[in-house]
C-alpha cells in the first residue's frame, strides 16, 4: 500500500494546535492524534496515584509504559482518549492536570514511552499529528512540517475562552502566567524540548481566523506528495 500523507503541528500552548489539527485532518481524511492528550493522560494518572514527579520519576516511567490509551471516536465524531477503557478526555483538561503534564513530559522514561506509540501510530502515514516534539523527534520523516505560534497574550484569550467553556472559573493574568511557566518548562527541558525544525514552516495565528490557518496547512499539504 502506498504510504499516506503525514502533518506534524508542533508549537507552544494555546497557539491553536489542536483545533486547528482536528480540521485540517477532517478535511484530508486523516486520522488527527493529539499527543498532550497523552502526556496529559500520564500526569492525571500519577496524581489520582500521589505519585512525586520529583521524588518518584521512575514509578512515573513505569505508569506510562503500563497505561493503555486508545483515542475513540464518539458518536459526535470527535476523538476521544480512553485509558484503561475509562473516557478521560474531560479529566485531563483541568489547569491542574495541564501544569503537572509539562513536569512529567520532562521525564525521559515517560517520553521514550508516549513517543515510541505516537512514532508507530503516525509511520504509515495518514495521519496529523500535533505537539511539541513530532516534527524533531517523533516524526521528523512528515511530510509536512509547521510551526504554530501566537502572542502570548493572543494564546493566553484563547485558552482562557475555553477553559471557561469548560465551566473553569480562571482569570486572564493567571492563564497567561500558567502558558509562560509552561513554554519555559517545554523549551528548556533536557530532552525533546519544544522547537521548529529548521525545514518546518512558522504561521504565527495573530490576526488570522481559524479557517486562514487550517486552509494554509491544506494547501501546503496539497503541494506535497508523500515519499
Ligand atoms: O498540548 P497540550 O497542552 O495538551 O500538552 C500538554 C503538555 O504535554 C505540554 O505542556 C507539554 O509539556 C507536553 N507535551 C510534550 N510533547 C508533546 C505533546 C505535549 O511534552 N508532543
Amino acid at each position: 500500500m502506498p504510504k499516506r500523507l503525514s502533518i506534524a503541528i508542533d508549537g507552544p500552548a494555546g497557539s491553536g494546535k489542536s483545533t486547528v489539527a482536528k480540521l485540517v485532518a477532517d478535511r484530508l481524511g486523516l486520522t488527527c492524534v493529539d499527543s498532550g492528550a497523552m502526556y496529559r493522560g500520564v500526569a492525571w494518572r500519577a496524581l489520582q496515584a500521589g505519585l512525586s514527579p520529583e521524588s518518584q520519576p521512575q514509578a512515573i516511567g513505569e505508569l506510562a509504559e503500563r497505561l493503555h490509551m486508545e483515542f475513540r471516536r464518539g458518536e459526535d465524531n470527535v476523538a476521544r482518549l480512553f485509558i484503561d477503557d475509562e473516557d478521560a478526555s474531560q479529566a485531563i483538561r483541568t489547569p491542574e492536570v495541564g501544569k503537572m503534564s509539562s513536569v512529567v513530559s520532562a521525564i525521559p522514561e515517560v517520553r521514550r514511552h508516549l513517543s515510541r506509540r505516537q512514532r508507530e501510530w503516525g509511520l504509515n502515514g495518514g495521519v496529523v499529528m500535533e505537539g511539541r516534539d513530532i516534527q524533531t523527534v517523533v516524526l521528523p520523516e512528515a511530510d509536512v512540517k509547521v510551526f504554530l505560534t501566537a502572542s502570548d497574550n493572543e494564546r493566553a484569550r484563547r485558552r482562557l475562552k475555553d477553559l471557561e467553556a469548560q465551566g473553569v472559573t480562571t482569570t486572564l493574568d493567571e492563564v497567561l502566567r500558567d502558558i509562560q511557566a509552561r513554554d519555559r518548562r517545554d523549551s528548556t527541558r533536557a530532552v525533546a524540548p519544544l522547537s521548529k525544525a529548521p525545514d518546518a514552516i512558522e504561521i504565527c495565528t495573530d490576526g488570522m481566523t481559524i479557517e486562514d490557518v487550517v486552509s494554509t496547512i491544506v494547501d501546503l499539504a496539497r503541494t506535497v506528495e508523500p515519499e
